[in-house]
C-alpha cells in the first residue's frame, strides 16, 4: 500500500527531474564534440525545442522515459498505486509531445525525439545524431 498521495509523489518526482538533466546535457555535448552548433530552448518555436539548429531546421528533444510514456521501456514503468493518475499524466505529455511536433513539422522542421536510455549507448546515439543532422561540416 502506498501511503504517499499524488500530489506528494508528484512533487517528489518533478525535484527528481529538475535535477535529472543528465541525458539532456549528454545529448548536448555530444553534439558540440560532433561539430554541430545549436541553439537551447528556443522560446519562439513550440515546445521549445532542447536543441535547435536554424540553418537547417531541425530540432531534437531529449524526453525522459518515464514522464513522456516510452513504448515498451523498462524506465517508463507506471508506478504500481495511483496508475490511473500517472497513466493520464503521461498520456497528456504524450499528447502534447505530438502536437509540439506537428506544429514544428507545419513550419518546415524536422524533429527527432531522443530518448533517455538511448543516451546509455553512445556510439549509436552519435549515429542516429549523425544521420538526422547530417554531415557535421557545416553550420546546423
Ligand atoms: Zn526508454
Amino acid at each position: 500500500m502506498d501511503r504517499v498521495s499524488p500530489e506528494r509523489r508528484s512533487a517528489i518526482m518533478r525535484k527528481v527531474r529538475t535535477r535529472n538533466t543528465g541525458p539532456e546535457l549528454l545529448v548536448r555535448g555530444m553534439i558540440f564534440r560532433l561539430g554541430y552548433r545549436f541553439r537551447l530552448h528556443d522560446p519562439l518555436l513550440p515546445g521549445r525545442p532542447d536543441l535547435t539548429g536554424r540553418g537547417r531546421r531541425k530540432a531534437i528533444f531529449v524526453h525522459g522515459c518515464f514522464w513522456h510514456g516510452h513504448p515498451q521501456c523498462q524506465y517508463a514503468r507506471i508506478p504500481k498505486s495511483n496508475i490511473v493518475y500517472w497513466r493520464t499524466k503521461i498520456r497528456r505529455n504524450r499528447a502534447r509531445d505530438r502536437q509540439t511536433a506537428k506544429a514544428l513539422y507545419h513550419l518546415g522542421w524536422e524533429v527527432l525525439e531522443i530518448w533517455q536510455c538511448e543516451t546509455r549507448d553512445t556510439e549509436k546515439l552519435a549515429a542516429k545524431l549523425i544521420e538526422f543532422l547530417g554531415s557535421p561540416h557545416r553550420t546546423l
